[in-house]
Order: C-alpha cells, then sequence, then structure tokens
C-alpha cells in the first residue's frame, strides 16, 4: 500500500512562484516560464512572456487584449473549468473562483493527494462572472487580501444604492467613480443596470478595452460611451467611470463639478477614503471578506492551509481554530494589482490609451 505523499513534497515555493514539480508547471509565477497555469487576467497573477499558457477561455482572451496576443504566451491552451487534463504526472483542472470574467482555481491530484491553488476570489454573486465552486482537498491555498476580522463587506446592492442616490441628489453634477479596469469595472455596470440605470454610462479611456472583451465573451454592459468624446454639458447629471489614478487627476477636471466616487473593499477604511479626497466611498470588492474566507475553510475542509499573500496571520489563526494547520507562504509579487492600490499609486494613463497599456500596476 501506498502512502499519499504530502502536498509540499511536490507543490513547491520556489521564486518564481508555486510550482507542481511532477506536472512541471507554474501557477501564476511573477516571472517569464516554460509553462503557466493561470488564475485570472489581473497584472500580478498573469505575467506576460510565457512559453505555454493554460488558462480558461476567458482568462486567455482578456490576457490577449490586455498585453497584446504575442505576449500573452507562445503556446495557449484554453481548459474549461471542470474538465480534466493529465500534466506530466499530474491530474489537473480548473473550477470557478467568482473573482472576476475568467477566474479559476486549480486542481491537482498527484498520487492520491489534492491541491487546490484559489487564486484571488469571491464568494459573493457577480452578474459578470461565474460563481466560486468549493473543491474539497488535503491543501488549500488561499488569498487573503481582506483576512481580519474588521473587514466585512456590505452588499454591493446596497453600495451601488448610495451612488444612485447621490445622482438623484446632484443631478447638476457628474459622479466619477474611480474602478479597476478589469472585474470591477464590468461589475460596476452590471450592478447600476440591474438598479434599472438605462442611460448611457460613460467610460475612460483605458477602460474600453475590457468592456468590449466582456461583452465579446457575453456579458452585456448595455449603453458604453467615451467620456473624452463627450461634451460637459452632456456630462451633467452622468455617471463616469474612470480608472482610480485618473479621478483626482487632471483629467477629472473636464467633468462638470465632479463628485468622487471611488469602489473599492479598502474603502471600508475611512481613512483611506479622507486621505485620497473621496467624497462618495463604495465598499465593493471582488476579494472575498474575512466572513467568506473563514466559511471557504470549512467548504474545502482541507485540513491544512496554506496563505500565498495578504493578511495572513489572522486567517491562520482561524484556520487553527478550525482544526487546521496553517502556512504562510509570503509569496512576493502578489497583492500590487489594481484592486489592492488606490489613487495615485496607479500610473495614470492617457485618456486615449489603448486597453494594452494598462497592465502596469503601482
Ligand atoms: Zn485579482
Ligand atoms: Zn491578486
Amino acid at each position: 500500500m501506498q502512502t499519499m505523499p504530502h502536498p509540499d513534497t511536490w507543490l513547491k515555493v520556489l521564486p518564481a512562484g508555486l510550482f507542481c514539480e511532477p506536472g512541471g508547471f507554474f501557477i501564476d509565477p511573477v516571472v517569464p516560464v516554460e509553462r503557466a497555469v493561470i488564475t485570472h487576467a489581473h497584472a500580478d497573477h498573469a505575467r506576460p512572456g510565457h512559453d505555454a499558457v493554460l488558462a480558461s477561455a476567458e482568462t486567455l482572451a482578456i490576457m490577449r487584449v490586455r498585453m497584446g496576443d504575442d505576449r500573452a504566451g507562445r503556446v495557449q491552451q484554453a481548459l474549461p473549468p471542470g474538465e480534466v487534463l493529465t500534466q506530466g504526472e499530474v491530474r489537473l483542472w480548473l473550477q470557478p473562483a467568482g473573482h472576476v470574467l475568467g477566474s479559476c482555481q486549480v486542481a491537482m491530484e498527484w498520487r492520491g493527494s489534492r491541491a487546490v491553488v484559489s487564486g484571488d476570489y469571491k464568494r459573493r454573486p457577480d452578474p459578470t462572472c461565474q460563481p466560486f465552486i468549493p473543491v474539497p482537498c488535503d491543501v488549500f491555498v488561499t488569498e487573503a487580501t481582506f483576512g481580519l476580522p474588521v473587514f466585512r463587506h456590505p452588499e454591493p446592492e446596497e453600495e451601488v444604492a448610495k451612488l444612485l442616490d447621490s445622482v438623484r441628489l446632484f443631478p447638476e453634477r457628474t459622479h466619477v467613480v474611480g474602478c479597476y479596469a478589469l472585474g470591477k469595472c464590468q461589475r460596476l455596470i452590471a450592478l447600476i443596470r440591474e438598479a434599472g440605470w438605462d442611460r448611457p454610462i460613460h467610460l475612460h479611456g483605458a477602460l474600453m478595452g475590457v468592456c468590449r472583451a466582456y461583452e465579446t465573451l457575453g456579458v452585456p454592459l448595455g449603453d458604453l460611451r467615451p467620456a473624452t468624446a463627450a461634451a460637459k454639458a452632456d456630462l451633467v447629471g452622468a455617471i463616469v467611470l474612470a480608472p482610480p489614478s485618473a479621478i483626482a487627476d487632471r483629467w477629472a477636471r473636464r467633468l462638470a463639478d465632479p463628485v468622487t466616487c471611488l469602489a473599492s473593499g479598502w474603502m471600508r477604511v475611512r481613512q483611506r477614503a479622507r486621505v485620497k479626497g473621496v467624497e462618495l466611498p463604495l465598499v465593493i470588492s471582488d476579494h472575498a471578506d474575512w466572513d467568506e474566507l473563514c466559511q471557504t475553510l470549512q467548504d474545502v475542509d482541507a485540513p491544512e492551509v496554506w496563505v500565498t499573500h495578504g493578511r495572513e496571520e489572522a486567517l491562520i489563526r482561524a484556520a487553527e481554530m478550525q482544526g487546521r494547520r496553517g502556512r504562510a507562504l509570503r509569496l512576493l509579487g502578489y497583492g500590487d494589482e489594481e484592486e489592492e492600490s488606490l489613487p495615485g499609486e496607479l500610473p495614470a494613463e492617457p485618456a486615449s490609451a489603448p486597453a494594452a497599456e494598462e497592465t502596469g500596476t503601482a
């Protein structure tokens, strides 16, 4: 009888990232590698220049839009969620992570031992992507961006209602909402549509590319128009979405007496909103909050939990209280993605920026 190998004997932390040795591939490596499995297209997880890239079809499509066809991987292989592939000696499959369109967890099995790498995830419903599916495993490798009990996200519908109330209250002003180009922007648009807003939504040039990609991939977003092409008078009473770096920038001066809003999980920290001059903070996050993280540990029921990045200490303690072993991987190079930075911390982009230029992060 064969004993099950412990996952730390075959899933290794190397400087380039998590390496599945018997499969011969990295997961979300931070430098170009021969074989990469990519959880989702955010810039800190999907880096350019890998030789072979395996991901969901949506992730590959968004990577091509953001970094260009040639930099998204010389060989690109799309794997539909739930379909099992044998890679080297490893059984490999993807399951939706509920974070942004195409985002997936990576499940791996070797000699009866199963590890699941979450990538970034959330558990709240999101009209723009498939919901997270828990996969029971021996080791669950999780993010912990909001891994502190203080982080409890409100319902996103309530936050969008605040925005629409403010638009009604100040019909002579323009509401400019800072949001990240991939995921947050499209989810926000979908939520605004669900709340009944059928007027045009205006976009900063840097947001258009990914929105078009979402629509091509089957996520309708309604009437979207470039904010730059609009006359100032047309933007009175309008909703304008822009990258967080642009809302307090010279770019926003073209708007009619703008109300500065920002949609981010970090808006839970009031001080951050104040420092950044945000008049209307909207607590909308694409990452699991504390309750979602703790619930997920129970759902996947892994005896061991590894934390890639974020606030690992509290989550490891919570895992231990559930009777699980916790381990901080302290992976470098993650957590500096769009969601996790704030206005002024992202490079400003020209209004006419092509989608390929928006991969830079602070
Ligand atoms: Zn992400
Ligand atoms: Zn991330």
